[in-house]
């Protein structure tokens, strides 16, 4: 199932739960929380629906697991607990004063980050294996990740660049010597491409003492395709179509694998 047949699925189980279908929308919430297991929406309303106490006090539990600042699961709670809600405004009539998107003050919303707590919109929350994030969370999250310095970086620009080189060397000497055999040449290519690519993106990796930084497999990626086209510029020119095909062939596959290799 995908994402929009679930949505249309749980919007089918809103529909049943209003109109007193109780079981059948507590059938299909289920279907949808098999999928999406940390829907705090879905979570809730099953909260809501389902009778057995241990049942309902399980799936709060799961909603404050996921979202530590959801008001009503902690109301919802404490009222299975038999203590009495937190809440100190319980006797205002007025709701629970709305919160508003800490980016977008003009938004109202009930999402909170659920790292630092801060009111977040639909646009601006962050899905994350661990649940809703605001954009910083999430930021910080990476810097944590990203730990290159600059010296890194251009010592694994360097090495993508030589790299580069002798990919091209590799290029011109593949079809040298395979270009006139069509099946073997595209064979080579085939192979030769991931090989070189993957090479030199360990390579990079070393040089960069195996820190990450933020744009650098795309701009790893250019600085070794530069390398590479400096060498195969005169052959472009001069090239015929087939050789071409096997060094654009070969040059595709060393250029996807060194991204993947620095991505991942
Ligand atoms: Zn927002
Ligand atoms: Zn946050």
């Amino acid at each position: 199932m995908d994402d929009l047949e679930l949505i249309n699925l749980s919007k089918r189980a809103n529909v049943a739960a209003a109109s007193g279908d109780i079981s059948g929308a507590i059938r299909m919430y289920k279907e949808v929380l098999a999928q999406q297991p940390d829907n705090e929406s879905v979570l809730m309303h099953l909260a809501a629906l389902i009778d057995d106490p241990k049942e309902k006090k399980s799936y709060v539990q799961r909603v404050l697991k996921i979202n530590p600042y959801n008001e009503d699961a902690k109301t919802m709670l404490a009222g299975l607990e038999g203590r009495p809600a937190q809440k100190a405004e319980e006797a205002d009539p007025e709701p629970v004063e709305a919160l508003h998107c800490y980016y977008h003050p003009d938004r109202e919303t009930t999402l909170r980050c659920n790292k630092c707590g801060r009111p977040i919109c639909t646009e601006c929350a962050i899905r994350t294996p661990v649940g809703y994030r605001c954009p910083d969370c999430v930021r910080e999250q990476q810097d944590k990740f990203y730990t290159a310095t600059t010296s890194d970086i251009i010592k694994g620009a360097v090495v993508a660049f030589v790299g580069g080189l002798l990919v091209g060397l590799a290029t011109l000497l593949t079809i040298m010597f395979l270009g006139r055999f069509l099946f073997f040449g595209f064979l080579a290519a085939f192979f030769i491409g991931p090989a070189l690519g993957g090479a030199v993106a360990e390579a990079v990796r070393r040089a960069m003492g195996k820190r990450h930084a933020r744009h650098f497999p795309i701009i790893g990626d250019i600085v070794f395709l530069i390398g590479i086209l400096l060498l195969l510029i005169p052959f472009v020119l001069f090239g015929d179509l087939i050789s071409l095909g096997m060094a654009a062939l070969l040059v595709i596959m060393a250029l996807s694998t060194f991204y993947a290799r620095l991505k991942f």
